[in-house]
């Protein structure tokens, strides 16, 4: 049995800001819908209130933290709250 996931495995297909169906890909690299294409999402803060910085890396978006290291996409969307409906319409 292969339950365990591997680091990396994670497929990204959800809009971060509004929890739909991601088919593009914002400036920033992040998978996003159609409708916020256009929309960054605001500047991501870590559980140990450093700022978290999105990076595009060989299997999807991840995000770094100063003092953390690495922090999954998924964890740091988690941590600031997800979908992150509060950012707003374009
Ligand atoms: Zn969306
Ligand atoms: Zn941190």
């Amino acid at each position: 049995m292969r339950l365990r996931k591997r680091y990396g495995d994670y497929k990204v297909d959800k809009c971060p800001i509004c929890n739909g169906v991601a088919t593009v890909k914002n400036r920033q690299g992040l998978p996003t819908c159609t409708k916020h294409q256009k929309q960054d999402l605001n500047e991501l803060k870590c559980s140990c209130g450093s700022w978290l910085d999105v990076q595009d890396g060989k299997y999807g978006p991840y995000f770094s933290c100063i003092k953390c290291g690495n922090i999954r996409y998924e964890k740091g969307l988690e941590i600031n709250g997800y979908p992150l409906v509060s950012i707003g319409d374009l």
